[in-house]
């Protein structure tokens, strides 16, 4: 395994690679969107999943981009499987379980005001860390590990068990990139989110964070506050996205702000964060500067908020 970009406590070497293999967990779930005759399009998405979706579109053919998950057996989890695997994504991590399914979420229109119904808590994705065995066989020649606060939101019991794998996908090198796309309603309560949320950086080589969100959550002024909380658990490289504001970086001590170029029509700002992450990370592991990977990933996410639904295919 190469660690040419950045590992442990310092930013080791910008060069970037060509290839290599990165590993998105979490959960995705079936959307059904309205359609204008009343009825729905079934569809496929999730915060680590989108990210996945533009990674695989963003990096290199020789990166190789994987989706570690628990699906069902049924007609419904087959063909969730292959979605994932017409879109160019790695399935081999992706489990069977006989007794549960997939979740879903229905989007809701009133007023041309999305809102979200979601069916969840018993999905097939709450059980993915349940086996240590199975997710080190995942992690196992892993570069980059990519999960959410999702991700550990829906875990329950085994947030332990993923955050020792992450531990030790780290002490051989490899890195992990954390979003803690907090969502409230997902957590028994704010305390155990925001341990979570900090345990899991402290596992963390990049961290992504939205600053309305962390502001809501814990406080913070500023996102150069949100950036300076990140790096005081221990994160080497922080990127606070901000809405239409100003996406600041705090790499090794260094803060920098970066201008977000103005959408005109913001259409559907669904997976905004997600898409950003993804042109972030795919220019920053392949070696770019962080400006210009700041660049790229603000301008997947532009197009992203320009069309409706969360994966726009023109990229
Ligand atoms: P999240 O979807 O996680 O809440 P943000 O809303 O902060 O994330 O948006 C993520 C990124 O999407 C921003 O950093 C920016 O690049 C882009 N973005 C979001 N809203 C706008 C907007 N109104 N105008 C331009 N870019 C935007």
């Amino acid at each position: 395994m190469h660690s040419r970009f950045l590992t442990g406590s310092t930013i080791s070497d910008q060069s970037g690679r060509q290839s290599g293999r990165i590993i998105s967990i979490g959960e995705c779930m079936v959307e059904l969107a309205p359609r204008a005759d009343g009825t729905y399009t079934m569809g496929f998405a999730g915060d680590t999943l989108n990210t996945a979706w533009y990674l695989r579109r963003a990096l290199p053919a020789a990166w190789s981009v994987d989706y570690m998950t628990c699906i069902g057996t049924d007609a419904v989890s087959d063909r969730m499987l292959a979605f994932l695997g017409d879109a160019g994504i790695g399935t081999t991590h992706i489990a069977r379980l006989p007794d549960r399914t997939v979740g879903l979420y229905l989007i809701e229109l009133a007023h041309a005001e999305r809102s979200f119904l979601y069916w969840r808590g018993q999905s097939a994705a709450r059980l993915l860390a349940r086996d240590p065995a199975r997710l080190a066989q995942a992690l196992t020649g892993a570069d980059v590990a990519y999960l959410s606060g999702i991700t550990l939101a829906i875990l329950e019991d085994d947030r332990p068990t993923l955050l020792t794998s992450l531990t030790e996908l780290r002490a051989r090198g490899g890195m992990v990139v954390f979003d803690p796309n907090l969502r409230s309603r997902l957590w028994p309560n704010a305390t155990i989110m925001c341990d979570a949320i900090m345990q899991a950086a402290t596992q963390a080589d990049i961290a992504l964070p939205s600053h309305e969100d962390e502001a809501a959550a814990f406080g913070d002024a500023s996102p150069e506050a949100t950036a300076r909380r990140y790096q005081q658990a221990g994160v080497p490289l922080v990127v606070v996205k901000n809405g239409p504001g100003s996406i600041i970086t705090l790499a090794n001590g260094t803060l920098a702000h970066h201008d977000v170029a103005p959408v005109q029509t913001v259409v559907d700002t669904t997976a905004a964060g997600d898409s950003f992450n993804a042109g972030f990370l795919a220019a920053h592991l392949t070696g770019n500067p962080l400006t210009q990977s700041v660049a790229a990933g603000a301008a997947i996410a532009a197009r992203v908020i320009s069309s409706h639904g969360a994966l726009i295919a023109q990229h």
